[in-house]
């Protein structure tokens, strides 16, 4: 097949870690060139952010990334894209006419505006692909846990439901992202779940690991903004402490630069705390570097407010390393409690604190569950499996779209879930 993605502020090239670049960039990428490796050819469309970028970039086998004009060539907040998906939609549909894509599918939500214009441009020309949606992450979930301080234009979740209303097919990453989907008056019928995955030959148990600075390691990676909870891991810290571990947080991720607001915060809180000498900010690091520090740690804990899917458990579990996790989003698929980790509620330091805690007086335990973690991620989420799985979506909402089905359209909501009727293309 000729797959077309789309990821306008997502690219796969970006550096991992910063405040908007993360598991998307991680799911693209690996994504497309694990299609690529199936015998597919793939072009990552995505926004020109900086003027030095050429306008085509071969990423891997099989897979170009093309950086498309849409808005200034310079690093913008994405909740300030949407003006220029216009742009975006006509630099992608011009492209079509020499690519011909067999499907189009768009990540996060501008990018599933953009791609939704470009194939009304494309159906003109008759060259229609199938479109397929990933949203990454919803904005009536932002919503629901940041209240005023989402920064979402509101345009965002009206959008998001038409999406879900027009596109062919929407590949969700977890089972309580398709409830949401639900909830919304997405289709059931055309809802698929597939994971994201995690690159099995870099995340292993076994490779070099590094020096502890305490004789326990607890870590937390990712992007910092304050709905990944790190301020909570540092608040369970002191009651960890406070139980006669002696142990070391090290939070990877965010800017590294001192005065980040965030990086503030945190230090504030762990002031406060009187874990400060305990906290080591590592800033944003490499992923080559991340499978050492992984290892290095007795459990990595991953305490979002709310997530979409996260990467990062699945990094940690293939590393053979015990999870933390609080039971929201992906993370209610991904961690098995009990068997590769343990869950807790979110924004809930003392619950933290009790499983961790319990995990750091029982070695034998996190073992078991280290080796359960990577056993699950070897059988589930390597990526050649996520692309196969990707790829029956595919396959199958082509072959609708030829026979000509239509979308099933929602006409009701009863108590939030749809009625719905079975229409057919007219002509
Ligand atoms: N990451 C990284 N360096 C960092 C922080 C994060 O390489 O300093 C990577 C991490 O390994 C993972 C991704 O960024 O692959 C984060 O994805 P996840 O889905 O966990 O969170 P998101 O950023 O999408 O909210």
């Amino acid at each position: 097949m000729r797959i077309s993605m789309v990821s306008e502020h997502a690219s796969p090239l970006a550096t991992l870690g910063g405040v908007d670049a993360g598991g998307q960039n991680v799911h693209v990428a690996e994504l497309s060139a694990a299609l690529a490796r199936r015998g597919h050819e793939v072009t990552v469309y995505t926004r020109r952010d900086s003027p030095d970028l050429p306008e085509r970039v071969a990423f891997a086998p099989g897979v170009e990334v093309v950086h498309i004009d849409a808005g200034p060539p310079a690093s913008i907040p994405k909740d300030e894209l949407l003006p220029f998906m216009g742009d975006l939609a006509a630099g992608v549909a011009d492209d079509w006419a020499r690519t011909r894509p067999d499907v189009a599918h768009g990540h996060f939500w501008m990018s599933g505006v953009a791609v939704l214009d470009a194939a009304d441009r494309a159906e003109r020309a008759g060259l229609r692909p199938a479109v397929l949606h990933t949203y990454h992450a919803l904005g009536v979930v932002k919503r629901r846990n940041q209240g005023a301080d989402d920064t979402s234009p509101t345009e965002r979740e009206p959008l998001e439901t038409d999406i879900g209303r027009r596109a062919d097919a929407i590949v969700a990453t977890c089972s309580d992202e398709a409830f949401e989907l639900r909830m919304l008056g997405v289709p059931a019928a055309h809802i698929s779940v597939v994971p994201c995955g995690v690159d099995l030959d870099h995340f292993t148990p076994d490779g070099p690991s590094e020096e502890r600075g305490r004789p326990h390691r607890i870590t937390t990676v990712g992007r910092l903004v304050q709905r990944k909870g790190v301020g909570t891991v540092i608040e369970a810290l002191a009651a960890v402490v406070g139980n006669g571990f002696d142990a070391e947080l090290v939070v990877v991720g965010g800017g590294g630069s001192a005065d980040d607001p965030e990086i503030r915060r945190l230090r504030g809180i762990a002031e406060r705390a009187g874990v400060a000498d305990r906290v080591v900010l590592r800033g944003q690091m490499a992923q080559r570097d991340l499978p050492a520090v992984m290892r290095s740690s007795d459990l990595v804990v991953c305490a979002p407010w709310y997530e979409p899917f996260g990467i990062v458990p699945l990094e940690a579990m293939a590393c053979g390393v015990p999870v933390v996790a609080s039971s929201v989003g992906g993370l209610i698929d991904s961690v098995v409690s009990g068997t590769t980790g343990t869950h807790v509620p979110p924004r809930d330091p003392a619950a933290i604190a009790d499983a961790v805690s319990e995990l750091l007086a029982r070695p034998e335990q996190r073992e078991a569950f280290g080796r359960a973690g990577r056993r699950r991620m070897a059988s589930r989420y390597s990526w050649n499996r996520v692309a196969a799985d990707t790829e029956r979506v595919y396959r199958a909402t082509a072959a609708a779209r030829r026979r000509g089905d239509e979308p099933l359209e929602t006409v009701g909501r009863v108590n939030g879930i749809g009625s719905r009727r079975h229409t057919r293309r007219q002509g």
